[in-house]
């Protein structure tokens, strides 16, 4: 077996023993003579399997009572829409903080069906930091006040969340769930696309508060109504099966290695081994504001475009891939997400440090 260390920022490394657990029960899933993917998801063995990554991901999050999950698919874009047409139905007006493409992403869906504002934007310095937001900025008549959490091209996140008073605060956490503590109550709606740090693509994880659900609009799309989904526990039509199961074991391993507050140690420990390389070498630089840095995303640059993708090409080489950056920003991106070991990081500085010495 010949495993790289692998820095996508998505699909991404999953932990080795759920590849290995996965293996194991392919053919034959818990004396059921079949595999998880050949079952009905109307089966009792399914129904332990998505009951049990449910309890798992509120245990491991302190997800409050009061919300619900929501296990979907269509990624973390297809919530952009299904976020308007479920909630902004009430003033229909919604603010937005701009901070990079995913946020815009969302804000133009949004903006076909109801007025969403602009509150604030990074983009006037290619969203290398999370701009300053005031509770004065925040309009109380708002139905939501949206951010994306951690934006994985640009490496930032918002340390410090806004404060938006009764205003439901939504988050796209598609590349920082599970990487840190999260106090969920202070949300009125979190998603995020698995691929990152819960599981395979295909699956879209809603965890959003129960008393903002059923005001869709009528336009909306049966599948795309949160509260049917809820009501229905998910299973309204055939759910993603297989990244459910393969969600559960990563939840499982999860818990198994100490949960969210021992991987958010591991995460900041890894972070600051390659933050601290990066702010001592002379040809390397982190390209974020260092307040608003990012544990699971570090763009880096040498400040030559030939010279990063000699950088890109040597790395891949040497067992250390999918280091370029984002194709609309270049440079590199190191994704370092929950089951990227310390090991994987210590390789990637020690393969920096050599290149150094051999360009600089
Ligand atoms: N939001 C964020 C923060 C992302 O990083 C991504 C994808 N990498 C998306 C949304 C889009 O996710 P999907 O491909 O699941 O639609």
């Amino acid at each position: 077996m010949n495993r790289v260390y692998n820095f996508s920022s998505g699909p991404s490394v999953l932990p080795l023993k759920v590849l290995e657990r996965a293996q194991a029960e392919f053919l034959d899933y818990g004396n059921s003579g079949m595999s998880v993917m050949e079952m009905s998801h109307r089966s009792p063995g399914f129904d332990e399997i998505i009951c049990a990554a449910e309890q798992l991901l509120r245990e491991l999050m302190g997800i409050p009572d009061n919300y619900r999950v929501l296990f979907l698919q269509g990624g973390a874009s297809t919530q952009f829409a299904a976020i308007p047409l479920n909630f902004l139905t009430g003033s229909k007006k919604a603010q937005f903080v701009l901070t990079g493409l995913w946020a815009k992403k969302a804000h133009a869906e949004s903006a076909k069906y109801g007025d969403c504002e602009v509150v604030a934007s990074s983009a006037d310095k290619t969203f290398s930091y999370i701009p300053a937001v005031g509770p004065d900025m925040v309009k109380p008549d708002s139905d939501y006040f949206y951010i994306c959490h951690n934006n994985t091209i640009y490496g930032t996140t918002w340390h410090t969340l806004p404060e938006t008073g009764d205003v439901p605060l939504f988050a796209d956490v598609s590349s920082s769930i599970l990487s840190e503590r999260m106090d969920v109550s202070r949300f009125g709606l979190l998603f995020a696309g698995a691929q990152k740090n819960m599981g395979p693509a295909g699956l879209t994880v809603v965890i959003v508060r129960d008393d903002l659900l059923g005001h869709k609009m009528d336009i909306c799309p049966t599948m795309l109504d949160y509260k049917l989904q809820a009501d229905n526990r998910s299973l309204y039509n055939t759910p993603p099966t297989y990244s459910i199961y393969i969600c559960r074991l990563v939840l499982e391993w999860l818990k198994s290695i100490g949960g969210i507050e021992a991987i958010e140690q591991t995460n900041r420990k890894k972070a600051a081994l390659l933050y601290d390389y990066l702010d001592s070498s002379k040809l390397f630089r982190g390209t974020v504001a260092e307040q608003d840095r990012s544990i699971m995303n570090i763009p880096f640059v040498t400040g030559d475009e030939e010279l990063d993708r000699t950088f890109v090409s040597g790395a891949k080489a040497a067992g250390l891939v999918n280091l370029a950056g984002h194709r609309t920003v270049g440079g590199m991106r190191a994704s370092i997400y929950n089951a990227m070991p310390v090991e994987g990081v210590e390789a990637l500085i020690q393969f920096m440090y050599k290149f150094e010495k051999e360009y600089h």
